[in-house]
């Protein structure tokens, strides 16, 4: 799933649970969660993920505006949100370190248990885009519907 769609997720669980004691753990878990649906990927072939110009073109974007979209959050001191929407795309962190090792490497890096977890659930599609699309455009409305209420 892209970062956005995982940020946004978190901040919107952030807004909607108040107690960090349930939100922290709820945000991390939600990574896992939508990465278990369908959802824009070109398929699990250990780090060589990202093969197109297509690919490139998404990921690049993506990172642009997550990285406009946590910056506002500091920006306008939305620390919970920020707090859940770093939590809620935290676990695909270790794949940025895993692709700049093989980048550099050309060697894998080995897996513990819970990257293994993490890869088995992976639900990526290249027709699903659709539905990364849709998914986005429905968790930002809720993100800025929740946001008007604060
Ligand atoms: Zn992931």
């Amino acid at each position: 799933m892209i970062m956005m769609n995982h940020l946004l997720t978190g901040a919107v669980i952030a807004l909607t649970i108040k107690q960090p004691e349930l939100m922290i753990p709820l945000a991390y878990a939600s990574h896992f969660v939508l990465d278990s649906v369908p959802h824009y990927g070109e398929g699990k072939d250990g780090q060589e993920y990202i093969k197109t110009p297509v690919s490139w073109t998404i990921i690049t974007i993506d990172a642009l505006v997550s990285g406009t979209f946590l910056f506002w959050l500091v920006d306008t001191h939305h620390y919970m949100l920020l707090l859940g929407a770093v939590l809620a795309y935290m676990p695909d962190a270790t794949w940025i370190y895993r692709f700049m090792h093989y980048r550099v490497t050309k060697r894998h890096t080995s897996r513990n248990r819970m990257s293994r977890f993490h890869e088995r659930l992976q639900r990526e599609y290249t027709w699903a885009y659709g539905l990364e699309f849709t998914y986005l455009i429905v968790v930002l409305s809720v993100l800025i519907g929740k946001l008007q209420h604060i």
